[in-house]
């Protein structure tokens, strides 16, 4: 709570750090313009801190009642394991992330953290619990360090840098000339998507949530930059529980579960070697980006160097 005898200018201030923080996230989910519709329950409860079990029951969802997007989506991800998405470009996959970080509540069935469901919770503690590597990063209008130590206001420089470190941004900042003290977002250094996603990938390491979601968070990368980085991303997820949402499927061979989203319906779900004997939609998707890659290293390097 805060206390009464704090001056209201103060106060002003922080609804401002808050107010900035929410557009921020919801920038960041592309979001922008869209009514927030989601108020916290009269009897909401923190979600208590630790292990985290993730679970979408019977979900259906629309943004629009005319057209429906997620079909009966049942899947667990078990606290400290990861699951995978995948699916075409519109199956349903980002919906996924955002019902989670509950921007929307479920039209069916219900999504569950722990066995409680999501809309029993206070928002705070909701979000505290998630961290987010999303689609595409919008940065403050303020200094890389800003930019980082915003994952989690706490945390000390050392691990601000620890984090850049692990998000393979360290040469990056260091041939800067203002190095940590850069000022980027659209008033400053224009950044590429590539480092972009990776000040998002070190602002989430710094938080440290029990819940991370990976929104094709390196699908901005050169390939190059991305097998670093995914190594960071499994050493991030191991002991959590993870939703990574993937473009490139040899970046989630390894997940304890995949998920093939089609249309806004699972159509095949499992491990990669089961999937792809299967011949299915998995190793139709698989076998055309294994054509792509290979024609990819013939005719050009690296896409854009992040
Ligand atoms: P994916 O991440 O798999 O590409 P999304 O979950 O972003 O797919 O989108 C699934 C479908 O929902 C798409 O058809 C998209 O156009 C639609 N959609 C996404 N966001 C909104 C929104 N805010 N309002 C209406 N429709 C949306
Ligand atoms: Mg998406």
């Amino acid at each position: 709570m805060i206390q009464l005898y704090i001056p209201l200018n103060f106060l002003g201030v922080l609804y401002r750090e808050i107010r900035q923080a929410l557009t921020d996230i919801e920038r960041m989910f592309g979001l922008m313009h869209t009514q927030r519709e989601i108020a916290d329950a009269p009897d909401a409860r923190a979600l208590p801190a630790g292990p985290a079990s993730v679970r979408f029951e019977n979900v259906s969802f629309a943004y629009d009642a005319k057209r429906p997007i997620l079909f009966d989506v049942d899947f667990d991800i078990p606290a400290g394991s990861t699951v995978a998405v995948v699916g075409h470009s519109g199956s349903g996959k980002s919906t996924l992330a955002r019902l989670l970080y509950r921007f929307y509540d479920v039209q069916g069935g219900a999504l569950r953290i722990n066995g409680h469901d999501l809309r029993s919770l206070t928002q705070d503690s909701l979000r505290a619990a998630i961290g987010i590597v999303p689609q595409d990063t919008v940065l403050f209008n303020d200094t890389l360090y800003y930019n980082i130590h915003y994952g989690r206001p706490g945390a000390s420089r050392e691990e601000v840098e620890a984090a850049a470190r692990a998000a393979q941004l360290e040469d990056f900042i260091r041939q800067l000339p203002e190095g940590y003290e850069t000022r980027v977002g659209e008033r400053g250094l224009k950044l590429s998507g590539g480092e972009k996603q990776r000040v998002a990938i070190a602002r989430a390491l710094l938080k440290n949530p029990a819940i991370l979601i990976f929104d094709e968070a390196t699908s901005a990368l050169d390939s190059r930059t991305e097998k670093a980085i995914q190594a960071q991303i499994e050493l991030a997820a191991e002991g959590r529980t993870a939703l990574v949402i993937a473009h490139r499927l040899s970046t989630i061979m390894n997940a304890d579960e995949i998920i093939v989203l089609d249309k806004g319906r699972i159509v095949e779900r499992g491990h990669h070697a089961p999937l792809l004997a299967q011949g299915g939609a998995y190793a139709q998707m698989w076998l055309l980006q294994q054509q792509e890659e290979a024609a990819d290293g013939v005719a050009a390097g690296p896409r854009d160097e992040g």
